[in-house]
């Protein structure tokens, strides 16, 4: 099965903060392997403006390198990588001040889309969108694209909001969230809303619980310093977290259309109960052989960040109401692993008594590090010696089904920048969704914070504290195990 790419429209992509990280290990490579796949063709042009004084072969041969070390597969394509680098301009630009920004507007072509991604520091967003709009470049035909973090609470964001939108409507503003890039989370809208099979189940009446995990088995590396002042709950539970549990539990939208989606999922984050102290763990993990504990690595001593966090969570509303959403994500866990799990209630009565086992569906919908979908079902164990009942995955991963190539699922940054250049905000935040969750976790985090409260420590490699597994077990429930 072949797949179908539809080239996108001509367009003049700028990247502020183009020589950095992001760019280099995320953006080129997802812009190269676009175009190795004839999404991006004809005239493009890509230009990286940034602070450092280079020339254009000095940028090209910068990216060269990033594609070869980040590109995977393709960058060995030497023609591909060739008249990829072709598209690729420089300027040195200034955020702060006015150093580059006629040279850049210069560069600009008024019949085309303009793309601007904000690939810097959270604080040069709102310098960047007055320079743009002071040099004649935010007009209706320019869309911009932020990168995350989008504040550190309500007022933050409310702040950065309000400054975009001075300069920018909301339809051309595209906040990144990269889960809502991947295949899996889209597939998940599918799964939902394409088939009759599961919505009918998809409610309190029928679904027992939901537990949301996002474990890494890193530590902070080598970003302690921004992680220490933010901490688990800013970095992952207030907009990864959010985005999954909105998906999986907001009511079918009308449409695939980015207002309608992002209308439910607002629905969905207005209806969460506050949460209270015992459903909330806090963790920081302790050091294990050559590897620092989590003070070390931020080098402060005194830290009450939390590496860790696990939550149950409700929503009050009529789908939802008596089914707990459980949430963890921590660093230094037990293996990398991302996952969705739905678990279906029993069955009302079994016939087969009660040698048979407690079985139930679970349906786990895989982020990383494998992509995938699989429902677990409950069969008969084949031979004789009676009714034996053993659960099995029906596995909806796709690879069989589609083939390797089109299971070969593109980087959560191809498709968005596509999107970014087709015009379709459906995988992005919009600004109230934003501010909604982060007047959500706003107590949360100010409550730990009046409090002082150091958090648990946890063993490196493990699941987290004992306090996350009694979060589960005091509701005679249990986690899943981490595993990729
Ligand atoms: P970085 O420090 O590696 O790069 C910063 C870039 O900004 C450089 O190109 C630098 O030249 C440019 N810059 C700095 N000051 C400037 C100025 N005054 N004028 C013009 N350009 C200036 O940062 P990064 O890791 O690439 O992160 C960029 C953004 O992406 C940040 O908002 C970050 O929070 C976000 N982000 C990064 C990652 C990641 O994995 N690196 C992941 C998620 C989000």
């Amino acid at each position: 099965m072949a797949s179908r790419v539809i080239p996108v429209d001509p367009f003049d992509l700028v990247i502020f903060g183009g020589t950095g990280d992001l760019a280099r290990r995320k953006i080129f490579p997802a812009l190269f392997r676009r175009f190795v796949a004839g999404q991006i063709e004809g005239d493009v042009r890509l230009i990286g403006a940034a602070r450092s004084e280079m020339d254009r072969a000095a940028y090209r041969a910068m990216v060269r390198a990033a594609i070869a070390e980040f590109g995977g597969e393709e960058a060995r394509r030497k023609k591909d990588l060739a008249a990829f680098l072709d598209l690729l301009d420089y300027v040195m630009v200034d955020a702060r001040g006015t150093a580059g920004w006629s040279d850049l507007a210069g560069k600009m072509r008024k019949d085309r889309i303009r793309a601007f991604y904000f690939s810097v520091a959270p604080a040069l967003f709102g310098d960047l969108a007055k320079r743009l709009h002071k040099h004649g470049m935010a007009d209706a035909a320019s869309r911009i694209v932020v990168e995350k973090p989008f504040g550190r609470d309500l007022e933050t964001a409310r702040d950065l909001n309000r400054v975009l939108a001075r300069h920018f409507e909301e339809r051309q503003i595209y906040r990144i969230d990269h889960y809502l890039g991947k295949e899996t989370v889209q597939n998940l809208m599918a799964i939902r809303f394409g088939n009759v099979l599961f919505e009918p189940l998809w409610n309190s009446q029928y679904v027992d619980h939901i537990q949301i995990t996002v474990a890494e088995s890193v530590g902070v590396g080598g970003r302690g310093d921004y992680y220490d002042k933010s901490g688990a709950m800013r970095d992952m539970v207030q907009n990864h977290m959010m985005q999954l549990l909105c998906l999986i539990a907001m009511e079918p939208p009308a449409k695939f259309d980015p207002d309608a989606v992002r209308d439910e999922k607002l629905k969905v984050i207005r209806a969460l109960d506050p949460v209270k102290g015992a459903d909330v763990v806090r963790g920081q993990y302790e050091a294990q052989e050559d590897k620092p504990d989590y003070r070390v690595q931020v080098d402060n001593p005194e830290s009450t960040t939390e590496s860790f966090v696990a939550l149950k969570v409700h929503i009050s509303n009529w789908r939802w109401a008596g089914t707990p959403f459980y949430l963890r994500t921590g660093k230094r866990l037990r293996e990398r692993a991302s996952e969705i799990a739905v678990v279906f209630k029993d069955a009302p009565h079994s016939i087969f008594g009660p040698e048979a086992g407690r079985h139930r569906n679970i349906l786990t919908i895989k982020l990383q590090p494998n992509e995938g979908i699989e429902l677990g079902v409950t069969i008969k164990e084949p031979g004789p010696g009676g009714m034996r009942l053993i659960d099995v995955p029906l596995d909806m991963t796709f690879a069989e089904a589609l083939g390797p190539e089109e299971a070969d699922f593109p980087d959560a940054y191809e498709r968005l920048i596509m999107d970014v250049i087709r015009g379709n905000q459906t995988l992005f935040m919009r600004g109230d969704e934003v501010e909604a969750a982060w007047a959500w976790t706003d107590p949360v985090i100010a409550e730990w914070e009046d409090e002082g409260a150091a958090p648990l420590p946890y063993a490196s490699g493990s699941s987290g504290p004992d306090d996350a597994l009694m979060l589960m077990h005091r509701d005679g429930r249990r986690w899943r195990e981490i595993r990729p």
